[in-house]
């Protein structure tokens, strides 16, 4: 048997708490993959797992991303993780998240949680009872710079699709570009009415029907079925739904020069990032693109800055792409292995 240390998601991680409450039903594992350049940050995600194993491998993997993210953006923020193992009925107790909350707190400050799937704000109000270490709470209670990362994230998404436009297309405004969106969530409306007011031509999919009728009615956006958002002829597909949507398979259908999207882990393996490439289709780095809700969740919990500082830091997130892209282009290596290698270097894990 393969020991946990020599596995490709260990990748080195500093530290793995596994937590235990029994009085509560707690069971959590808290990973973090790196402080070098601070606190480890990353959100909680609350989800029944088949399996204990799939538990610490996704743990894991988000950790190690929430590593990249955070040293891609610029943030003076470690990278980690959480992962609340739910039970079948998905039982979560105000006693469960103090006794998370309290976890959080014996680790010192080395990680802060925010939220993430299965996890509310008012989640974090529950656990910002028993520590300071968290993040993603309310503007009233967070100061100016907090709530929901949606519309940063959107921001950031639209900023970099542009610059992604610009380079392919050699369009300086998105007039007339049609843009195919695979979502629409919090990030993917943001984004829709952001490109509409600049003249886009939008071709939406989500499979939640009310949602996509009225981000439709909002933005002039033609509806698509979901089975066929991926295959749409358009000038950008951006993916802000589910991860994993780009394999072998897909990319091979894909009907579009430009991917520039907000939905985490998009390359199914990293070989799907040399077969973009293979396909001179411009690829945006997912956790590059899509860091506007961390910057802002960051600016939060660090309180180095207001509004301003978060707006400065996600307008960065255009050039950070194009130095990747430049990279890319001189050494032959497709976008996304370009920014694991930038992100290792950050780290101190070149
Ligand atoms: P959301 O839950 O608000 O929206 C996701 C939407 O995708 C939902 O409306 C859902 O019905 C739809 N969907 C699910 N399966 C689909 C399918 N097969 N085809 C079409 N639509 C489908 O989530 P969100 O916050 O907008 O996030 C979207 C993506 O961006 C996720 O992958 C998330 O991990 C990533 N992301 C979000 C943020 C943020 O700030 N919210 C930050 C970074 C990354």
């Amino acid at each position: 048997m393969t020991s946990l240390w020599d596995t490709p998601a260990f990748d080195n991680h500093e530290a793995v708490h596994f937590v235990t409450d029994e009085a509560t039903g707690l069971r959590a594992i808290i990973a973090l993959h790196s402080t070098h350049l601070g606190p480890a940050a990353g959100g909680t995600r609350f989800w029944h797992y088949a399996e204990d194993e799939a538990a610490l491998t996704d743990a894991l993997r988000l950790s190690r991303g929430m590593s990249y993210k955070n040293a891609m953006a610029g943030l003076p923020l470690g990278g980690g993780k959480t992962v609340i193992l739910a039970n079948e009925a998905r039982t979560k107790t105000p006693e469960m998240l103090a006794a998370f909350g309290r976890a959080v707190d014996r680790l010192g400050g080395n990680y802060v949680t925010a939220e993430d799937v299965g996890m509310s704000v008012q989640d974090m109000i529950a656990i910002s009872r028993e520590t300071d270490f968290v993040a993603g709470l309310p503007v009233d209670e967070a100061g100016e710079v907090g709530g929901d990362p949606g519309p940063h994230t959107a921001l950031g998404v639209f900023l970099g699709l542009k610059a992604a436009v610009k380079r392919k297309l050699g369009k300086d405004n998105l007039d007339g570009v049609h843009i195919a969106i695979q979502g629409a969530g919090s990030v993917a409306s943001h984004l829709a009415r952001h490109c509409a007011e600049e003249g886009a031509k939008l071709s939406i999919a989500d499979i939640n029907q009310a949602r996509v009728e009225e981000l439709a009615a909002q933005t002039g956006a033609t509806i698509v079925d979901p089975a066929e958002i991926l295959t749409v002829e358009a000038d950008v597909l951006s993916p802000c739904a589910l991860g994993a949507i780009l394999n072998e398979a897909s990319i091979a259908a894909l009907k579009v020069p430009v991917i520039a999207g907000a939905a985490n882990n998009q390359l199914a393996t990293p070989e799907d990032g040399q077969r973009l490439e293979a396909r001179d289709i411009l690829y945006a780095p997912d956790y590059v693109i899509n860091a506007g809700g961390i910057i802002n969740v960051s600016t939060e919990y660090l309180d180095d800055g207001g509004p301003e500082l978060v707006q400065q830091r996600i307008a960065a997130i255009p050039g950070r792409l194009d130095q990747i892209w430049d990279e890319s282009q001189s050494s032959g290596r497709d976008p996304a292995a370009v920014a694991d290698a930038m992100a290792q270097r950050l780290i101190g894990r070149a």
